[in-house]
């Protein structure tokens, strides 16, 4: 057969993929984000696994494998690029799945199911003796589905290429090396600077209804050009995006009354994603390469939002004006320079998520080696939460009172998602670098405190956003700034500007 009927057949099932794909994305959205009764989910799931089980069936059809592997072998006579990395996405998806026998991937599949729901109750009970074996059946899966992959120096590789690929514990303990050696001091100094004049920031936690948030989150949204005719703002638990076409990106966000900042900031930092989404090239879709480059490249792109536009003084010297008003009387007589020293304030925490943008790697780093211990046999899980708290006191200076704010807070480890982590401390420093990239081309700061986003847009969309998954994000890195990732510039991002906050 020709390689265009071959590359014809794996776009109809690309297509397939994605029907499966959107009415899934829908279910998840609407049990995430709508009333949706609760007494009708065990149907609703029931379906779900239904349609998993279909879309599982293309991965594995014959036909495809046949297809994808042909037109593989005649990569140099397929002209169009995009067509190409369909093509290597198929092959390494049928690839990696083939390596792992059916029975012990299903056996881990069944695992995963129950072991979310443990971990729920491990974690509400503050119970880390009863959910430790959980934890080790999992890394010890990990560890053989690793062998299985196969890696050349670390089972780690192995991976952290489903979530990053191209990235090795080779790069990344340079990465967290330097972010240790630099950001550790750095935050003592800044506790021994916040000891001699204590911050009073009282008014973040001033009542703020609902609905003036609602407004304000949509006024952020419009600011930064999330395309609210092609997506949606809806409220959840925890914040989320759920890209279900190119033109329907629905974001949710979080509103708390008597923390007010929660909100703006998940917004800006979904709206991220979600512009992202609905900037990548139309002709991507069919192709199957429409979600990004990679978890770390997609984090980049939402943090560049929430925390290099949306925490510097720059972008609210537009919106302040508007903000105080709104959330009137909570920010009366707050001037903006104290608005914008309360919102990058530092303060070693226990929770990941609510850490600051100082502290949140380091949160991350102690995450990184456990791991990678863990998958190694360097540690035991029985030591796992003793280790875990010894880390907290060496980089954070905090202990964690009991394993629901220790060891059990996140659910990532439950689900089965070992490599992960780094995604979120790498998508920072992406955002770092491509931050100085984009300097060098206009003055971006001149831009925000104009309120225009035109060049932002169209610079993000030119050397990220279009691309999808055309290129891998080492390539794509690579590209959009003219050289390979380098974790110096996000070190010096930190170091700038939290000696410039703190004035030291
Ligand atoms: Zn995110």
């Amino acid at each position: 057969m020709t390689v265009e009927k071959h590359l014809e057949y794996i776009k109809e099932q690309t297509m397939k993929q994605n029907a499966y794909g959107y009415v899934s994305g829908l279910i998840g959205w609407d049990s995430a984000a709508t009333q949706s009764p609760k007494k009708g989910y065990d149907k609703k799931y029931q379906y779900a696994g239904i349609l998993a089980g279909e879309s599982y069936k293309i991965v594995t059809d014959p036909e495809l494998r046949t297809a994808v592997f042909e037109a593989a072998a005649q990569m140099d006579t397929i002209s169009d690029i995009r067509d190409r990395a369909m093509v290597r996405e198929w092959k390494k998806t049928i690839e990696r799945m083939e390596k792992i026998p059916k029975e012990e991937y299903i056996a881990f599949v069944e695992l995963l199911g129950k072991s979310e729901m443990d971990w729920e109750a491990a974690k509400e009970n503050n119970d880390f003796e009863g959910f430790k074996d959980t934890y080790g059946k999992i890394f010890e899966t990990l560890r053989k589905f690793a062998d299985y992959y196969g890696y050349k120096e670390h089972p780690y590789d192995a991976l952290i290429e489903d979530f990053e690929p191209g990235m090795t514990v080779a790069k990344l303990d340079v990465f967290f090396s330097e972010l240790r050696a630099e950001v550790v001091p750095l935050l003592q100094k800044i506790m021994e600077a916040k000891k001699n004049k204590p911050e009073d920031f009282e008014f973040i936690t001033r009542f703020v209804a609902k609905d003036k948030q609602d407004q304000i989150s949509r006024m952020i949204l419009n600011h930064i050009g999330y395309d609210l005719e092609r997506g949606i703002l809806a409220e959840s638990e925890h914040p989320f995006t759920n890209g279900l076409t190119q033109h329907d990106v629905r974001i949710t966000t979080h509103y708390m009354e008597n923390n007010f900042m929660s909100a703006i900031f998940s917004t800006a930092h979904e709206g991220g994603h979600g512009i992202y989404e609905q900037q990548q090239d139309e002709t991507l879709e069919d192709r199957g390469l429409r979600n990004g480059a990679s978890s770390a490249v997609h984090e980049s792109q939402s943090r560049m939002y929430e925390n290099v536009f949306g925490r510097s003084i720059e972008f609210w010297k537009p919106l302040y004006g508007k903000l105080q008003e709104t959330y009137s009387p909570a920010l009366d007589g707050v001037a903006i320079e104290n608005f914008h020293r309360a919102i990058n304030t530092v303060e070693p925490s226990l929770i990941r998520i609510e850490a600051d943008e100082l502290t949140y790697p380091l949160h991350i780093m102690v995450r990184y080696e456990l791991e990678k211990d863990l998958l190694t046999g360097k540690i035991k899980v029985d030591e796992l939460s003793i280790k875990w708290n010894e880390k907290m006191e060496e980089y954070l200076g905090v202990i964690p009172p009991n394993v629901a704010s220790g060891v059990l807070q996140d659910v990532h480890w439950a689900a089965g998602l070992v490599g992960y982590f780094p995604s979120y401390a790498l998508g920072n420093a992406y955002a770092a670098q491509l931050l100085v990239y984009m300097k060098k081309d206009f003055p971006v700061f001149e831009d925000l405190e104009r309120g225009d986003f035109t060049r932002i847009h169209k610079w993000l969309g030119e050397k990220v956003h279009y691309h999808g998954l055309v290129y891998g994000p080492e390539e794509l890195i690579q590209k959009a700034t003219g050289e390979a990732f380098n974790p110096k510039y996000y070190v010096e991002y930190l170091k700038d500007k939290f000696a410039q906050i703190y004035q030291l």
